[in-house]
């Protein structure tokens, strides 16, 4: 039994060393006759074995590198031609290099356990798998699901995987080793490849797919995202050439996109979250009951999301049909069985408690309101807490997307334990959360909320309280001009396309659709009364809220929604309110615009010290709205623009377009001296 416990670890990684250390007994087992089954399988608890060290990768240099994915090759390869049978008996993550690991024994079997992922994420962080799980994994899953792995980085759990064929079988975890010897005992069963795979060989259809596939990226990716078609390329090749050969193939490709800007860039972004998700201080007791006030949109996927974490929830609103709505979207969440199991969900529902009744919340650890988004609903709603939360250890939250912290703490005695814990919709998906410190927030406070968000398993980013606090303040000017640029005449194809293009997941437009358009034009109303020097509400979106198109929740906003089809543009739109001055602009000025502003206003944010520094300003805005990630946020973008062109298009921009585009003074302060945000 080969049984990875890496020393003064949570994960089992390669390194140089632990590579040498695996390669060791290999080569001890193919000396030992006696042997006659191997069993690979972990010590930990939750990871079976997480692939690659990338902390030490980042240190390695060029030459230093190759040796290391050279040497992976070599001692998988030692792996794989093993003549005794080798079984991995996986229960936890088993990612990456693990997988790879896991690819070049004989047997694959995991447990269905929620802990247990299994996949190749490597394209997520503009790499490739290169340890040769572009080569084996076409071999064992055909070339098809191979290129939905790998291209997709993703991480099944044990079922899908089985599915997929990633695996050979399931097990109980507490029969994971004794299912495992059992099929040692027995013999590896052969795979029986499927009809089409024997009709239809790999190499053949990897011909026939191949322009489809490379049509497919280019649409999908734009252009964007270099390691997705190196990886398609090798996969692709991969059946048409020996393993040598594909080996050679996945080491070139990797050491190339290894120095390209956008897996720099994405790797950044994975290690920053990795060090957000590391809590710094002391430990603090873990929040294990709470108190959700509004079961809106907001409060029911609040109060979902920390039930489905084990914490015991009063779920509390005024009105008794919005607690039925919410409890109803509740218990949808709740079923979707490839998350939860019927026992998961059961008791998940159970720990939610509805109230409309003004009971005190005197056992509670943390208070969340998420009320609707008006003073003085939440200066009441805090007021009463004084009361109804008397235990001066219970945080005090509020999720308001946009409203001043300290006034609504100045209702409490005591606004030291008044946070912002600002969440973003939807809950379940989004893995940001702001934490908003108001200028008499108690620093234990903060840094209880922030540990409280790590505890349900978000990103804490902390910010300062001010208007829009870090990613609405730079999403809405954005979203804003959007709008003016429709006004003006663009057209919303154009306008949201020029976007896609650049590497957003949605145009601004459509955004505005999702998110809601009366939403968009509250948030957007709080903003501009605070910035009004620079920010103006196109008309167009009272004019919508007026004739009911709140976007896609009515059916109707800048598109028409209908039922599956594509949404197409709003051709009412035209007739509300429109001039014809921006019709002659193309998409690249409409693209240069528009991500100009996010750059603008994410320098501003810098400059006033909204957060800890332009990472996390990066960071937030990639979490928060996915900013196109391999471009590694707004500021490192202006960096690549060119901080001097930046401001130069800027200035070009407030002349031809108006104060919107005035420059922020750190931005101008940087070129001047030819410096960047960013220091390395
Ligand atoms: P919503 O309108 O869906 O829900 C608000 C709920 O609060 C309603 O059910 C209402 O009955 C209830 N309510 C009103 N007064 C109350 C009181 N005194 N006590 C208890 N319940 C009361 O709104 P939402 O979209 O869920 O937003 C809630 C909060 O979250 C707002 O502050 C909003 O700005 C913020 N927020 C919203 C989003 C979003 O995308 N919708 C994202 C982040 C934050």
């Amino acid at each position: 039994m080969l049984r990875f416990d890496q020393a003064e670890s949570g994960a089992n990684v390669f390194n140089l060393e632990t590579l040498a250390e695996l390669d060791g007994h290999i080569r001890a087992i193919a000396a030992d006759r006696a042997i006659e089954g191997v069993v690979l399988i972990s010590a930990k608890d939750r990871i079976f074995h997480a692939g690659a060290d990338l902390n030490a990768l980042q240190k390695l240099d060029d030459a230093e590198v190759r040796r290391f994915i050279e040497r992976g090759q070599e001692v998988f390869g030692h792996l794989a031609a093993l003549e005794t049978p080798t079984v991995a008996a996986i229960h936890g993550a088993c990612l990456g290099g693990g997988f790879e690991m896991a690819l070049a024994c004989d047997y694959r079997i995991a447990t269905a356990d929620r802990a247990t992922k299994i996949g190749l994420p490597e394209t997520k962080l503009g790499i490739l798998p290169a340890w040769g799980g572009s080569t084996r994994l076409p071999r064992l899953v055909g070339v098809t699901r191979a290129l939905d792995v790998i291209l997709g980085g993703k991480t099944p759990a044990a079922k899908q995987a089985l599915r997929q064929g990633m695996i050979d079988a399931i097990a109980p975890r507490e029969l994971l080793l004794s299912a495992a010897l059992r099929v040692l005992k027995n013999g590896i069963p052969p795979r029986r490849r499927s009809l089409l795979r024997r009709v239809l060989p790999d190499r053949l259809l990897s011909l026939l797919i191949a322009p489809r596939v490379r049509a497919k990226i280019l649409r999908e990716t734009r252009g964007h995202y270099p390691a997705i078609f190196k990886a398609s390329e090798v996969i692709l090749a991969s059946t048409r050439c020996s393993v040598t050969e594909s080996l050679e193939h996945e080491r070139r490709a990797v050491l190339g996109l290894l120095r390209s800007d956008e897996c720099k860039h994405l790797l950044r972004l994975f290690f920053l979250g990795e060090r957000i998700r590391k809590s710094d201080g002391p430990k603090l007791p873990p929040v294990t009951r709470a108190a959700v006030i509004g079961a809106g949109v907001m409060g029911s996927g609040i109060a979902q999301w920390l039930s489905s974490r084990g914490v015991r929830v009063i779920l509390r609103d005024v009105n008794p049909q919005a607690v039925a709505a919410g409890l109803e979207r509740i218990r949808k969440l709740f079923g979707d069985r490839r998350v939860f199991t019927e026992k998961e969900a059961r008791d998940g529902f159970d720990r939610i408690a509805p109230t409309t009744q003004d009971a005190p919340f005197d056992h509670v650890d943390l208070v969340i309101e998420a009320a609707v988004e008006k003073m003085a609903a939440k200066k009441q709603i805090f007021a009463q807490l004084d009361g109804q939360a008397g235990n001066a250890a219970t945080l005090l939250a509020t999720n308001t997307s946009a409203l001043s912290l300290a006034e609504i703490a100045g209702a409490t005695k005591n606004p030291g334990r008044v946070v912002g814990i600002h969440f973003f919709n939807p809950v379940h998906k989004m893995q940001l959360v702001e934490v908003v410190a108001g200028p008499r927030t108690d620093p234990e406070t903060v840094r209880r909320a922030a540990q409280f968000a790590r505890q349900i398993g978000k990103l804490p980013v902390v910010v300062r309280d001010s208007p829009g606090f870090l990613v609405n303040r730079i999403l809405v000017p954005y979203l804003l001009e959007a709008g003016l640029l429709f006004e003006d005449g663009a057209r919303p194809i154009d306008i949201d396309e020029a976007m896609l293009d650049f590497g957003m997941p949605m145009g601004p437009l459509r955004l505005i659709d999702e998110v809601g358009v009366d939403i968009a034009a509250d948030v957007a109303a709080t903003l501009a009364a605070k910035f009004s020097d620079r920010l103006r509400v196109p008309e167009v979106l009272a004019k919508m809220v007026a004739k009911g198109w709140l976007g896609r929740k009515s059916g109707r906003g800048f598109y028409v929604y209908s039922g599956k089809r594509k949404a197409m543009p709003n051709a009412e739109l035209n007739s509300l309110c429109r001039s014809h001055d921006a019709a002659a602009l193309d998409r690249a000025e409409l693209k240069l615009r528009l991500s100009l502003l996010l750059v603008n206003e994410a320098a501003r944010c810098v400059e006033e010290k909204i957060s800890s520094g332009p990472e996390m300003v990066d960071f937030a805005m990639v979490m928060g709205t996915g900013f196109a990630p391999f471009r590694g946020g707004p500021l490192r973008y202006a960096e690549a623009f060119d901080m001097r062109r930046a401001v130069d298009e800027l200035d070009r921009l407030s002349v031809v377009a108006g104060p919107r585009y005035v420059r922020c003074d750190l931005l101008e302060q940087l070129a001047a001296e030819g410096r960047r945000f960013y220091e390395d």
